[in-house]
């Protein structure tokens, strides 16, 4: 018997793609310090160089946030799990209920539940909602939420649609390929149902702008997919009393809540800062499963019906997990902190900050890194210069795409396997798009080798130099 600690899949390839790890110790600190000896690179991800868990991350006991216990002191017993939670939104007459005929025969199978009837249905046809993103989690979100009948539907996105977000963005079609995402959106969702007002807002949401857009709407949906705008969403919603019904994606797992509710926990309450730039791969770096949003938008969805319409017990103060691979749900409960800087009783935020350089984006860490152009590998490589080109993406996309003669090492096992790399040898180091190998080529700078990021990644590549290296 032992503790099990699972780890979220962005937290994996640290500790050589395990999900799960067991281990003995008396305290949750004393199980954490034996996970770190296993896996050191872990180890730096998630503590201060004093020793002290970072504040992106969050240390659950079975069902119990360990802050609500005793911290890093708080007691395990054999069988018990520790997580680790990083942050990688009838039958009445149509003048009785005020729907036309139309809406009567729309919205049958609503009214004829109890629970909505038409005074709920009304509810949703004299509601509003602020969609933010007509992307993945966008989509299945607003398309529910226009079939429901929620009477005003805003949305904001200043995307164009690409032909890689037809995997799972189903708002779009292959036709709308070029177009911007809001007119394909508009024009689905007024077929889909057009009694609903759309109102689409073709602007990047700002801290500018954030306040006024909200302002009007009931509830605020987050289908973001970066943390600049997510804490924006986060503020702006605390700042004007709205509720924001979240959601998050990545590869295989989703995440869902309701913050900013009255008494209930703002995201920040949860995660009070981001992880540091580049830790949690972006989906377009790391990947999602297609049918996730689709999960992760729809409880989004249920979310807002069940606020606006005032059913059952809404998602607050809770964290819900899903897990596609295990088929796995967890609830974990989340308290209000009363020191968020935000909604706690003495607030340091008191209006919309900047923050790109809240979530370091600005800092530009990038710039300190020494880097080559694919045109001066090739000249490089055809001159047959001593170096070693390393390649930090994953096995699969080795499989997908490679340069000749690279050696594979994945980012995640870069801590565990550097000593194999020759330090008398200049390095050249590149990944997918030049993202993972800027990270490696930090990290190997400070161990003391001569390396050099590769702009662009095998991305580039391809597009410059060899175009039979596929792009993915
Ligand atoms: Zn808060």
């Amino acid at each position: 018997m032992s503790v099990q600690v699972k780890l979220p899949a962005a937290l994996r390839p640290f500790a050589s793609g395990q999900e799960s790890v067991a281990l003995e110790g008396k305290t949750a600190g004393e199980v954490l310090d034996a996970l770190f000896a296993k896996h050191e690179g872990l180890k730096k991800q998630l503590l201060t160089p004093e020793g002290k868990l970072r504040n992106f991350v969050n240390v659950f006991i079975n069902e119990d946030d360990a802050r609500n216990i005793k911290g890093l002191a708080s007691p395990v017993k054999d069988g018990d799990t520790v997580l680790i939670v990083p942050a990688i939104a009838g039958g009445s007459t149509a003048t009785e209920a005020g729907l036309s005929k139309e809406e009567l025969a729309r919205y049958h199978r609503h009214l004829i539940m109890p629970e909505v009837g038409p005074e709920g249905q009304k509810k949703l046809k004299n509601s509003s909602v602020l969609c933010v993103g007509a992307g993945g989690l966008g989509s299945p979100l607003a398309l529910y939420l226009a079939a429901a009948g929620v009477g005003r539907l805003g949305i904001v996105d200043f995307d164009v649609v690409d032909h890689s977000n037809l995997q799972r963005q189903i708002l779009h079609s292959t036709d709308s390929v070029g177009k911007p995402k809001l007119e394909s959106a508009k024009a689905r969702l007024n077929a889909l149902n057009p009694n609903v007002e759309v109102v689409g807002y073709e602007t990047k949401l700002t801290s500018a702008n954030a306040l006024e857009l909200f302002k009007d709407y009931d509830v605020i949906a987050d289908g973001t997919d970066n943390f600049p705008t997510r804490y924006l969403v986060n503020d702006a919603c605390v700042l004007l009393g709205k509720p924001n019904a979240y959601g998050s994606i990545f590869r295989f797992e989703g995440q869902a809540s309701v913050f900013s509710a009255k008494d209930g926990p703002c995201y920040r309450c949860l995660y009070p800062e981001p992880p540091p730039p580049g830790l949690v791969p972006s989906c377009a770096e790391g990947g999602v499963l297609g049918v996730l949003p689709g999960v992760i938008g729809t409880i989004q969805a249920i979310e807002t019906i069940k606020l606006i319409a005032g059913l059952g017990k809404p998602l607050i103060g809770r964290l819900m997990l899903f897990d596609a691979l295990a088929m796995e749900w967890r609830t974990l409960k989340i308290k209000k902190n009363p020191d968020c800087p935000i909604c706690g009783k003495n607030p340091t935020i008191k209006q919309l900050i900047d923050y790109e350089a809240f979530c370091g984006l600005k800092e530009k860490p990038v710039s300190a890194i020494p880097e080559i152009s694919v045109e001066d590998l090739k000249a490089k490589l055809d001159k047959k210069e001593k170096f070693v080109l390393l390649d930090v993406r994953e096995p699969h996309e080795y499989e997908l795409a490679k340069i000749p003669g690279s050696k594979l090492i994945p980012l995640g096992t870069l801590p565990e396997k550097f000593g194999e790399l020759d330090k008398s040898q200049a390095i050249i180091v590149h990944c997918k798009m030049g993202g993972r190998s800027a990270r490696a080529v930090q990290f190997l700078k400070s161990k003391g080798f001569d390396a050099t990021n590769v702009a662009g990644g095998i991305n580039a590549w391809s597009e410059r130099i060899d175009p039979s290296v596929p792009q993915y």
